[in-house]
């Protein structure tokens, strides 16, 4: 009986050593740091870092080499970042929005405007703020889209119409000019009025959709009126404009003489509109980005999901694409 105990003690000794090895084999094979990951939304793989002696040899320090290592993928160092040693790479690379293919024009910008945060560089350049205005011009394709953008790097397609204008209500309008949007914006653009005068304030739209040619005679009359320059600044050239796409207003008066900015209209706009999914589209103070001057009478409308994202995200719509793209 005796006998049986410890050969029954060892067989279980044995099967505890099998398993225990089982176990500790499977903890090394699954603790084995090959497989892909995702990390910062880049094709980044945890496979082993072959760059490191590469990025050496340029000059990078090895706490540089770990920054590059976490945000920058082993094919990306291979395309784009092995001819030369860049000053500032990982102070860009730890953007979110860092693109590995721009680190030319991330340095080239910052050497001209090194009072931004890295930060706001890399978001600029991916913007195309460091080409000028009208020069390097993409046309959309997302036109019928309501959050498509359109600016001086982004023009719709020659004539384009939308198919579903729809002609404001004489109520909402103080001229008898047959002012249209489109239908997806008319039911929001009427809420927004109507509530305003609940509060006591009075809105109307002195300008909605407007075709090409009349976005152009608007661009030409401000040049031959004020100058080229204050037209770039205040008109957009034909194609570029959100009228043309039908998804905006000009509400009250459209005149930077007339200080629509110190209204009560213009402070109830800016605290609601986006509740009703217009934002106000040329801010104050961000000029520079829009490529337009302040327009306190200019709304967009969006839907009000993606305009509270970019009222609560506190930057233009230009900023937010940016920071928001999939
Ligand atoms: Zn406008």
């Amino acid at each position: 009986m005796k006998k049986y105990l410890i050969w029954f003690g060892i067989a279980m000794l044995s099967l505890l050593m099998i398993f225990g090895i089982y176990i500790y084999i499977d903890h090394i094979i699954h603790t084995d740091d090959s497989p892909t990951i995702v990390k910062d939304g880049k094709d980044k793989t945890k496979e082993e870092y072959i760059y490191k002696e590469d990025l050496l040899l340029l000059g990078y320090s090895v706490d540089e080499i770990k920054i590059i290592e976490n945000k920058i993928s082993n094919t990306d160092v291979k395309n784009y970042l092995l001819e030369k040693k860049y000053d500032n790479l990982t102070k860009f690379a730890t953007s979110p929005y860092f693109k590995a293919e721009n680190i030319e024009r991330y340095e080239s910008y910052y050497t001209k405007n090194n009072e931004y945060s890295f930060d706001n560089i890399v978001i600029y350049v991916e913007i195309g703020l460091d080409k000028e205005f009208y020069t390097d011009i993409t046309e959309i394709t997302n036109h019928d889209e309501i959050d498509a953008i359109v600016n001086k790097y982004y023009k719709l397609p020659s004539n384009f119409t939308p198919n579903d204008l729809v002609s404001i209500d004489a109520k909402y309008k103080k001229s008898n000019y047959d002012y249209t949007l489109r239908q997806v914006a008319v039911e929001p653009l009427y809420s927004m009025i109507d509530a305003a005068k609940k509060d006591g304030i009075d809105l109307w739209v002195v300008s909605a959709y407007r075709t090409e040619s009349t976005q152009t005679s608007l661009f030409n009359n401000s040049k031959n009126k004020d100058g080229l320059e204050h037209a770039l600044l205040y008109s957009a050239k034909p194609g570029h404009s959100e009228h043309q796409l039908g998804l905006a207003v000009d509400l009250n008066l459209a005149n930077s003489k007339a200080h629509f900015e110190d209204s009560k209209e213009y402070a109830w706009l800016k605290a609601n509109s986006y509740k009703f999914g217009f934002i106000e589209r040329y801010p104050k103070g961000k000029e520079f980005i829009t490529g337009y001057g302040f327009e306190p009478w200019h709304y967009r409308y969006l839907g009000v999901e993606l305009a509270t994202n970019v009222y609560i995200d506190g930057s233009t719509y230009e900023e937010y694409l940016i920071k928001h793209s999939k």
